[in-house]
């Protein structure tokens, strides 16, 4: 079965081969064994109930919380050719109809419902109808009191469940702490269910906490280094957004806000404005960035503290989405710190405790005396083993502020030796970006074996560490062709006998004595 969702990937979705777990997952599903399923968003959850209900006979139902992305996500599915259709109440009563007649004429494989259109008794009769298959529970986390996202329709779902007993059970959620996880399982009865964890480690994420001093000149000093980019600033009242996004725009920033206290119109005027690059910085409160799927997003900011380690998670989570470096910066204070205990204290009972509980592991991770991503691993239930994971502030300071680059110095040194010796840093960089520049194609590059190896960083990346390479005496510029030829010292890194650490400009810290001078 499972060389038959092979099949469906390559041919329906065109992806070459499976993720981690995805195949598992599939497998489980198909199986009917009841699955939770914890990924990261961007991890490729949808295809784990998508290509089973493709081979089910029967239906497969997806409960999802955002009316909003539904059909987002059903148009998706028809540009595939998968048949599916949604429910909800965005829909107008002809619609609404419509898509009942195409159930029921058999036309669809996949439904996907509002929870509260599923709580419906004319939805729980309709449902009879059909031969259900799988029951699949997107951003089950919701199901949950503690998860940071609680909604009383979501635990209703355990009681509809049971409408059908033939149907596996697949549970998805990005951010679920051990605690949530037993709850989802225990809530919808999944009996000896499945369990997959991928990986929280996004390793293309900088992250860097820094003590809150003069916020506007802290962040004025990380944009100097950064021109241009995509960049997203968190802060904690729409009043902080409006004056930040004043006292940035005042400082020729291109930049744009985005709260609740906006009209509809004007927030998603702003958001499409930043999603088309006609605007380099949003400055927003957590309203921002739900759905929000801009690859290049190159630098997240919290002016003020998180509400929690998950929605931080989260928020952190919409940079570098390409894979390339991005940069997370937390500006900490301890009258955030107060502020929000104040705020707490007025709560009671068990939602007290719970959100005591999310402070507590927020402070864990930001008063960290070591690798952040050692705090922030086990929030997920995860172990992090590596010594110095090289892209944090903890972690970065132990190798005296520098990072590591042996591995993109290899890249870029045999890169060199594989064009002769002949060629610009610029042209090297095309090559390792898998460039379809004439260039490159004309000298038949992209047949090199470093071809493509490089998309981990931009080219203005790669730019910079050949300038490093040059500084340091492993590449000697030819005065008049400008082309880069080996010298001893790159000899020595290619054969892994010496390393190469160094600051690329744009991964500088804020701290004020490194302050750029405006
Ligand atoms: P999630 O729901 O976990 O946030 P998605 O299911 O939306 O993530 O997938 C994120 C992206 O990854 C989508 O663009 C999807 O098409 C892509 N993707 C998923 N699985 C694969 C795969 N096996 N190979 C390549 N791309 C994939
Ligand atoms: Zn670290």
């Amino acid at each position: 079965m499972i060389e038959k969702a092979r099949e469906i990937l390559q041919e329906t979705f065109g992806y070459e081969e499976f993720r981690p777990l995805q195949a598992d997952i599939i497998q489980n599903v198909l199986q009917k064994k009841d699955s939770l399923v914890i990924m990261p968003t961007g991890g490729g959850k949808s295809i784990c109930y998508q290509i089973p209900s493709m081979i089910f006979d029967g239906l497969t139902v997806v409960i999802s919380p955002l009316i909003s992305l539904m059909k987002d996500q059903v148009e998706q599915l028809e540009e595939f050719g998968v048949p599916a259709i949604y429910l909800n109440s965005s829909l107008t009563p002809e619609q609404y109809r419509e898509n009942i007649a195409i159930l029921r004429r058999g036309e669809a494989k996949l439904l996907y419902l509002a929870p509260e259109t599923l709580m419906m008794d004319s939805t729980r009769e309709l449902l009879t109808e059909f031969e259900i298959d799988c029951f699949t529970i997107d951003e089950a986390h919701c199901i949950s009191e503690w998860g940071h996202d609680f909604r009383p329709d979501y635990r209703k779902l355990a009681t509809v469940r049971k409408d059908f007993p033939d149907a596996v059970c697949l549970a998805l959620t990005a951010t679920a702490t051990p605690r949530v996880r037993d709850d989802i399982q225990q809530i919808l009865e999944m009996k000896d269910s499945g369990r997959f964890v991928a990986s929280f480690d996004r390793k293309n994420l900088l992250l860097k906490v820094v003590d809150k001093e003069n916020p506007l000149d802290q962040i004025l000093d990380f944009l100097y280094t950064r021109p241009n980019q995509s960049g997203i600033i968190y802060c904690f009242s729409r009043r902080q957004v409006d004056e930040l996004n004043a006292d940035l725009r005042a400082n020729d920033h291109s930049v744009r806000p985005y709260h609740a206290g906006l009209s509809e119109a004007a927030r998603t005027r702003n958001q499409e404005a930043f999603i088309k690059d006609d605007v380099d910085i949003i400055v927003a409160t957590i309203a921002f960035g739900m759905g929000i799927n801009k690859p290049d997003v190159r630098f997240v900011i919290h002016h003020d503290m998180p509400q929690n380690i998950e929605s931080y998670y989260q928020q952190i989570g919409r940079a570098g989405r390409d894979g390339i470096q991005a940069d997370c910066l937390l500006l900490y204070s301890y009258s955030d710190k107060q502020k929000i205990q104040y705020f707490i204290n007025q709560k009671e009972g068990q939602e007290k405790e719970i959100a005591k509980k999310h402070l507590d592991s927020l402070l864990d991770f930001m008063e960290y005396d070591g690798c952040r991503r050692i705090p922030l691993m086990e929030y997920f239930g995860e172990e992090y083993k590596k010594d110095n994971c090289g892209m944090c502030d903890y972690c970065l300071q132990q190798m005296g502020d520098k990072q590591d680059f042996t591995e993109q110095a290899q890249k870029f040194l045999s890169c060199v030796v594989r064009t002769n010796e002949t060629y610009g840093a610029y042209h090297i960089a095309d090559i390792l970006r898998g460039s379809e520049a004439k260039k490159v194609l004309e000298n038949k590059h992209n047949e090199l074996s470093t071809y493509g190896i490089g998309m981990e960083w931009s080219k203005n990346q790669w730019i910079q560490l050949s300038r490093m390479l040059i500084r340091k005496g492993h590449l000697k510029k030819d005065p008049k062709h400008g082309s880069l030829v080996l010298t001893d010292e790159a000899k020595a890194v290619l054969k892994g006998e010496s390393q190469v650490r160094g600051i690329l400009d744009r991964t500088q810290t804020t701290s004020p004595e490194q302050a750029m001078p405006r």
